[in-house]
């Protein structure tokens, strides 16, 4: 059947048999053919409609992905077979949309999938950006950004007829929507609409990155999250979040009207869920397009109110966005008569100061807006929501404790098991059939395997046939060689201080010398890094040369490469984290206690039988909780501790550098002699200081019982049984962690869909 199609594709497209194709032609042709089968499955419907907006949608190659939701990949594995190629080869062809930066955005994007999946009436809105976030490259051990087009002429994009006016200060932009279908597993689609602006000009681009941030009409769907160190970046912006929430605004009340629902009932029909602080104006958009609709503005105020949810996603707080009120009024004079109102009202109400819309120095916060006026905040896990409610933001839940509620994060199996570790999928379902696919906590009867010899030997047979598989990946794509017999230790996310990529690259600094002095680990490490650094981020930066440069110290030292082995791979995205993730042993989870919200790399590891060293922080308390105190490395302070030194401002890290001879000769090294020859002493020296004179995230603090415990981990290792146990602990306790459970607590507690 499938096999006809394609062959009837190819013909028509490019005259020649399916044998000689290349794999571009193969891609195209199974595009074409997947995008058609999808539209016929139809669309969910219902009377209660969820809105899923957000600035980032990670969304990741789409063929596999959706090939595997229509249930058709095995048959489509066996046709291309035939045809001489594998599925892999063929999905090279398909670029990476990039329409996302981090955890924030793949969460959106395994949230479409669990709301399709589970037949909810619920679409995205973002936008379509053209170069999205850069492209990462490895030059003199610095990271370089370049432009990451992804936009072909076909692609799973489909372009509409539907066009908004967005109104600004000066000017008026036409949009044009492009929608891309979200397929659900064995269901209906939903839609993941992405707006773009008819006049954006890729040719603005000059070298690198950089572009004219004035001429907003050309550039507006560029870049995600562009330079904001200035003001004409925060401008751009503020541009872009409400040219995003007005279309968004502009469609839902399009397809109300044509639904026949009467706008004074919205809350009924509508659920709006607002993705971090970005999409905030939509609140004030949306009272502004129902007032023109004659709804008078207490009336469309209380509508707007009873529609939109807010999900929190850091207690950062430079990441909670507080715009200047001049700033809005340059670029939306037109919302800030109800920015005003909505600001009054609380002042009316509330005399606490931290509770205001505007503050004492006329910055509006955005999140303020959002618990204000929206009917429910959550947190993304459990002790992220414990310490919303107990201290960032306490003054509110004070004030509502009724709208306060948890969402611990999920990630989709369907990606993140299914996809990506056929193997291992595979050999679950022969152990326990086909079920958690779609009811992910039947992996629970795995547990009954866990002295079977036969199983737990299987599991590592798996798990070193994926690290063979990564190992040819990286001499092929990265040309860097490892050694499949070396335990993986793997740490993969957006380089972040808090995250403390420093403390681990501290850890090899410690090793390395440990190695020089005779003391080597009993089986040999190597240790991965993936990570991209905002492009304004000094220390982030910094931390990314001194990775790179160990990395040249230890390729070019055979004596200690034997041991311990460095890589950081270029450009970690969704592509990337499929390939690494099933060859994991060590998933590395150690950011400070208190400031992950969540984290789901953490959850993409264990449930692919990585065993998690980390701090109690975010989702690592819920892992901790589910395997048992034997299935995990838990290392650190706890985040009550954190708390009170930021309080108390008595974390001095100079002392423990001062104090630990391990840590000072650690410290010392990266502006030693081994390092200045290969780095850029203005880098490392910047580093040195940081860590010894600051250290914020206070890695300095923790370092030691990392050393130790990680140590540790390495000699337990070695009983290969035993680890094994905890591999499959981890796998059988990961359903918990599937975003159909999330999304089925969502729906229940917030969206209640129809
Ligand atoms: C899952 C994922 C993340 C989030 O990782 P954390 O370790 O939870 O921060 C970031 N980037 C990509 C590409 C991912 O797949």
């Amino acid at each position: 059947m499938i096999e006809k199609q394609l062959r009837d594709i190819i013909t028509r497209r490019y005259h020649k048999k399916a044998e000689e194709c290349s794999r571009e032609e193969l891609y195209y042709s199974l595009l074409e053919l997947t995008k058609e089968i999808t539209k016929e499955r139809g669309y969910n419907e219902g009377e209660r409609k969820l809105y899923y907006i957000s600035a980032e949608f990670l969304i990741g190659k789409l063929l596999s992905n959706n090939l595997i939701n229509l249930g058709l990949f095995e048959e489509v594995e066996e046709v291309l077979v035939k045809f001489g190629k594998t599925i892999e080869e063929v999905e090279a062809a398909e670029p990476e949309p990039s329409l996302g930066n981090g955890g924030l955005g793949r969460l959106a994007a395994c949230f479409l999938d669990s709301i399709a999946t589970l037949s909810l009436p619920g679409d995205g809105i973002g936008l379509n950006y053209h170069y999205g976030l850069f492209r990462q490259i490895f030059e003199k051990h610095k990271q370089k950004e370049l432009i990451n087009p992804w936009i072909e002429p076909e692609s799973w994009l489909n372009q509409t007829d539907i066009h908004f006016d967005i109104p600004f200060k000066n000017f008026t932009l036409k949009s044009r929507l492009y929608d891309i279908d979200v397929t659900g597993y064995e269901s209906k689609n939903n839609k993941l609409h992405l707006f773009d602006v008819e006049t954006v000009d890729e040719k603005l681009v000059e070298e690198g990155i950089h572009f004219d941030k004035s001429q907003v009409e050309k550039n507006l769907t560029l870049f995600l999250y562009p330079d904001d160190s200035d003001k004409e970046g925060n401008l751009l912006r503020i541009y872009q979040q409400y040219f995003m929430v007005s279309n968004g605004a502009q469609l839902i009340l399009k397809e109300c009207k044509e639904k026949g629902y009467d706008l004074h009932k919205l809350d009924q029909h509508v659920v709006i869920q607002i993705n971090d602080t970005h999409p905030t104006l939509v609140i004030p958009e949306l009272i502004r397009l129902l007032m023109l609709k004659g709804i008078r503005m207490d009336e469309a105020i209380g509508i707007v109110s009873r529609t939109c949810a807010y999900t929190n996603h850091t207690i950062l707080s430079e990441a909670l966005e507080k715009w200047p009120f001049e700033y809005l009024d340059e670029v939306v004079p037109h919302l800030m008569p109800i920015i005003c109102e909505l600001d009054t009202r609380v002042k009316e109400e509330y005399a606490d100061q931290k509770v205001q819309i505007i503050d004492g120095e006329r910055r509006v916060h955005m999140a303020h807006i959002d618990i204000h006026y929206g009917f429910s905040v959550n947190g993304v896990a459990a002790l992220h929501t414990e310490i919303l409610e107990q201290s960032e933001l306490k003054h509110f839940y004070d004030i509502y404790p009724e709208k306060f509620n948890n969402k611990t994060n999920g990630i989709t199996f369907r990606r993140w098991l299914l996809e990506a570790n056929h193997p291992l999928a595979d050999y679950i379902a022969s152990l326990i059939g086909n079920g958690f696919k779609k009811d992910e906590e039947e992996l629970e009867q795995l547990l009954q395997y866990r002295d079977v010899s036969q199983v737990k030997e299987r599991l590592l047979a798996i798990k070193k046939e994926n690290k063979l598989a990564l190992k040819r990946y990286l001499a092929e794509t990265e040309n860097i060689e490892i050694d499949e017999n070396s335990i993986f230790d793997i740490q993969i996310k957006r380089l972040h201080e808090y995250k403390r990529q420093q403390m681990n690259a501290l850890y090899v600094i410690h090793k390395y010398l440990e190695i020089k002095k005779g003391r080597v680990p009993s089986t040999p490490v190597t240790l991965i890094f993936g990570a991209k650094a905002a492009p304004a981020y000094e220390t982030a930066k910094d931390i990314i040369h001194l990775i790179l440069c160990l990395q040249e110290l230890i390729q070019d030292d055979p004596q200690v490469r034997r041991h311990m082995n460095l890589v950081m791979v270029q450009n970690y995205n969704v592509t990337k984290a499929t390939k690494l993730i099933p060859a994991c042993d060590i998933s590395e989870q150690i950011s400070l206690a208190s400031k992950e919200a969540s984290g789901t790399s953490n959850m993409k590891f264990m449930l692919n039988g990585a065993v998690t060293l980390g701090t109690m922080d975010g989702a690592n308390v819920e892992i901790h909780d589910l395997v048992g105190d034997e299935n995990i490395y838990i290392f650190g302070v706890g985040s009550k501790e954190v708390i009170e030194h930021y309080a108390k401002e008595d974390y001095v890290s100079k002392d423990y550098y001062e104090k630990d001879p391990e840590i000072k000769e650690a410290v010392d090294f990266i502006t030693g002699p081994e390092l200045m020859k290969i780095g850029d002493p203005e880098n490392l020296n910047r580093l040195q200081k940081e860590l010894i004179g600051k250290d914020w995230f206070m890695t300095l603090l923790d370092l030691k019982d990392y050393i130790r415990t990680k140590d540790r981990m390495i000699k337990d290792y070695e009983d290969r049984e035993g680890w094994s146990e905890k591999m499959l602990v981890n796998i059988a306790k990961a359903g918990y962690f599937s975003s159909d459970r999330t999304i089925e607590q969502y729906n229940e507690d917030i969206w209640r869909l129809k």
